[in-house]
């Protein structure tokens, strides 16, 4: 039987309970620091969700090719499409894609003095190959809508017929613009027949809103609601990702 009264034998039990404590503690410490560095790294991949991903962002017309004219300011379309395609660059290598613009000026990108169709093709064509030269996943060109009743409004996303991954990228960039800008009038992605989606590149064409309408020329003019757009065209994009992902297929092994 041990002796509890012995003071020496309570003072070397209280210095191994001291000891016990203290390794505790330090091992506590440890896997507190362990959890936190963990916690660290998911937030590090999170906030780099687009990590992989080459995006071939083009901002409709440029030079001769004005494109839409705003009703109320008379800005150009191919002038407000630049200002959000920026913008939306930012974000979308802020999410930690790579972004390649195919202009950062007010040009068009074929030779010639007057506006022909010729020119026009081949303007339309540089853009695609821009894209193709970057090896880019996903190519979004940007525009504004204009129609002759001033009161249809509400950004749409156009994919070309009978491109799967279009029609998938299409969609969720439709629901994430729904999502982000509430619009009045919420559109559906639609199929369209138009030259830059016509490539073997997941496309979509995203008319931002419409310049026709008053209300929203003014907002589509505002950078607050072409960061609105931005983010909502870069959350799109990652549930687009996130879908491939669960599908096992297109740009997996480049995001993993
Ligand atoms: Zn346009």
């Amino acid at each position: 039987m041990r002796d509890w009264k012995n003071p020496l034998l309570r003072s070397r039990m209280a210095r191994f309970r001291g000891c016990l404590l203290l390794t505790l503690g330090i091992v506590c410490i440890g896997l507190l620091a362990g959890l936190g560095q963990e916690d660290v790294q998911t937030t590090t991949a999170d906030s780099k969700p687009l990590q992989g991903l080459t995006v071939a962002l083009d901002p409709g017309h440029g030079g001769y090719d004005g494109g839409a004219k705003a009703h109320d300011s008379g800005k150009w379309e191919k002038e407000i499409n630049l200002q959000i395609a920026l913008v939306v660059e930012k974000e979308l290598a802020a999410r930690g894609a790579t972004v390649v613009l195919t202009r950062r000026e007010d040009i068009c990108l074929s030779e010639g003095d007057t506006a022909t169709k010729q020119r026009k093709r081949a303007d339309l064509q540089s853009r695609v190959d821009m894209a193709k030269a970057a090896g880019a996943d996903v190519f979004l060109s940007i525009h504004l809508n204009e129609y002759r009743s001033r009161a249809e409004s509400g950004p749409q996303v156009f994919y070309q017929r009978g491109g799967e991954d279009g029609r998938l990228l299409a969609g969720v960039l439709q629901a994430a613009l729904i999502e982000g800008l509430n619009p009045p009038k919420q559109r559906k992605a639609m199929a369209g027949d138009y030259y830059v989606l016509r490539s073997a590149i997941p496309s979509a064409l995203v008319e931002c809103g419409f310049l026709s309408n008053a209300a929203e020329e003014k907002l589509l003019l505002s950078p607050a609601y072409q960061q609105k757009i931005a983010l909502s065209l870069a959350d799109g994009l990652e549930e687009y990702v996130a879908l491939l992902r669960r599908r096992g297929q297109g740009t997996q092994e480049q995001i993993q």
